[in-house]
């Protein structure tokens, strides 16, 4: 039988002359389940889009279970490669239901049955859809789940027509809940059964080393290392991808400061909000923030967390009770009338609402900065170039050209730019919304370490984050939002990542029900 996937001497350059696949030979067989690990901008996504028929590479021929790949069409139809993309790839304005129906190339299909299906995969993986509503109301943790669910669909219906699918996840599953995981990967594992291939592409490699058969590392543009998940330690695996150690510096117990200062710079009363779909997510939720501290909220994604930050920032407006500020009640404040009293934003979805992808790299890093590099109402373009300059270098942006478009980075590094952007400008209260999510190792160091530098400085920071093994390495507090409402806040030596973890799977049951 032929490998599943073949590669024989692919290489990719794009213009502007980045090497994203530097002469790659693979073979993988079928029936097995492959993680691929590497670096932001290492070529992961460029490799797994050769495979799918998206991009052609420049040299080199592409095999899928025997078929030459040479565009995208035939690679689905003929060859039966799914892939679900990096980042959400779906019309906003049409329902979920609505996409699903465009599966079918060749039918009109029975959207009742077209719906229970959908229905009883997201059953069986424990997710929620809304399959009536459009998919720009859907936050990007569901969107992330649907988009899974519609490519298990598709593969099935490719497996029907006699194929042997290859399913592709390109960081797809970092918003899932790591019960939804598990049961993804249990489902993903029952598939391989029938002949499917799997390549999940993931920064997180401990739960990758228990979902897949073999991880692949991937390091500028090349494969340089395999390993059997079975006998796969971490540290090699991290070695390989970043030959240069001292990059990783894993996150160690901070030496922890007391707060320097007991002046509360955010205080929440009695807030209750009512989300997009008319539920209450948050209710009565109080809580305190003092100046100076890394404050964390430990929080499954998709369960209101993201309104209660939007809340904070004035893009939603509570039903009920108060926001204080620095002393002053901003309840109902409108975005610019809280930025200009120094809060700042970083959104889970960087992209979408993060970036302007035709606009350049230089651009992106230095918008709503202005005033930094103009004289009254004159700009000045080589101050401004000289910002955006030292961002890229300081958030390690691997890039050719500060005017290209910032659509040409790859997507950790277009993440870069816009977590640049943001932390570049050292708003007096930060309000991170799953901010490593989707980053390596080295951008999460980044992240932290932009972060206690905003300590030093008595600058305020609030993470929002469903990994506590973060949260309690380098926040004074924590609190739990579970249930609606803060259920408790800590300092990390009295709480164990057992004990939060169980007040939030706690939550994914309330959440559920
Ligand atoms: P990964 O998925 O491992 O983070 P990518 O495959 O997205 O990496 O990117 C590999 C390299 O190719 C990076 O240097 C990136 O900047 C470059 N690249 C990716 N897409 C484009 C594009 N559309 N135009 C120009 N360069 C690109
Ligand atoms: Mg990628």
């Amino acid at each position: 039988m032929n490998p599943a996937i073949r590669l024989k001497n692919v290489s990719k350059t794009f213009i502007g002359g980045a090497v994203a696949l530097d002469d790659v030979s693979l073979e993988l067989n079928g029936g097995k389940i492959y993680g691929l690990v590497g670096p932001n901008g290492a070529g992961k996504s460029t490799l797994t889009n050769v495979i799918s028929g998206y991009l052609k590479s420049d040299r080199g021929e592409v095999y899928v279970n025997g078929v030459r790949i040479e565009e995208y069409h035939q690679a689905i139809v003929k060859a039966g490669v799914v892939k679900v993309e990096q980042h959400p790839n779906l019309a906003p304005a049409l329902t979920l239901l609505e996409q699903l129906a465009l599966l079918y190339p060749y039918f009109i299909p029975d959207l009742g049955l077209v719906k229970k299906k959908a229905e009883k995969i997201a059953e069986e993986l424990g997710v929620r859809l809304d399959l009536d509503q459009p998919a720009e109301r859907i936050p990007i943790g569901q969107l992330r789940a649907f988009e899974i669910v519609r490519a298990l669909i598709l593969s099935e219906i490719l497996h029907r027509m006699g194929k042997r699918p290859i399913l592709i996840l390109d960081e797809s599953m970092a918003y899932l809940p790591a019960r939804q995981k598990r049961r993804l990967n249990d489902y993903l594992r029952q598939l391989t059964e029938l002949g499917y291939t799997v390549i999940m592409i993931s920064h997180d490699l401990s739960d990758l080393i228990k979902a897949v058969d073999e991880i692949l590392v991937m390091t500028n543009g090349r494969i340089v290392s395999r390993f059997d998940s079975k006998k796969a330690e971490l540290d090699d695996l991290i070695k390989s991808m970043f030959e240069e150690m001292e990059y990783f510096i894993p996150l160690k117990e901070l030496e922890r400061l007391e707060p320097s200062n007991e002046k509360a710079a955010l205080k929440l009363e009695n807030l209750t909000i009512i989300d997009d779909r008319g539920e209450v997510v948050v209710e009565d939720l109080s809580l305190e923030v003092l100046e100076g501290e890394v404050h964390g909220i430990a929080a499954v994604p998709g369960t209101g967390e993201k309104e209660l930050a939007e809340c904070i920032y004035g893009v939603r407006r509570p039903a009920s009770g108060k926001i204080i500020l620095f002393g002053e009640d901003v309840t109902g404040f409108s975005t610019p009338e809280l930025r200009k009293r120094g809060v700042g934003f970083l959104s889970d979805d960087r992209i979408r609402d993060g970036l302007i992808l035709g606009a350049s790299i230089e651009d992106n890093l230095t918008i709503g900065s202005e005033k930094d590099f103009s004289h009254r109402i004159f700009l000045d373009p080589e101050r401004r170039g000289k910002i955006a300059e030292k961002l890229a270098s300081e958030f390690q942006i691997v890039l050719r050209d500060l005017r290209s478009p910032v659509e040409t980075l790859s997507g950790g590094n277009m993440q870069r730019a816009y977590i640049g952007r943001v932390l570049g400008r050292w708003d007096k209260l930060l309000i991170a919304l799953h901010p490593t999510i989707g980053l390596d190792p080295r951008g999460v160091k980044l992240f932290f370490d932009r972060t206690l530098e905003r300590r030093r400085r008595i600058l305020t920071t609030v993470i929002f984050s469903p990994n506590l093994r973060e949260l309690l390495a380098v926040c004074d507090r924590v609190s739990a939002f579970a249930n609606k409402k803060i259920l408790g806040t800590y300092r990390p030596p009295e709480i164990t990542i057992e004990k939060l973890g169980m007040m939030i799977s706690g939550l994914m049951e309330v959440a559920r029900a």
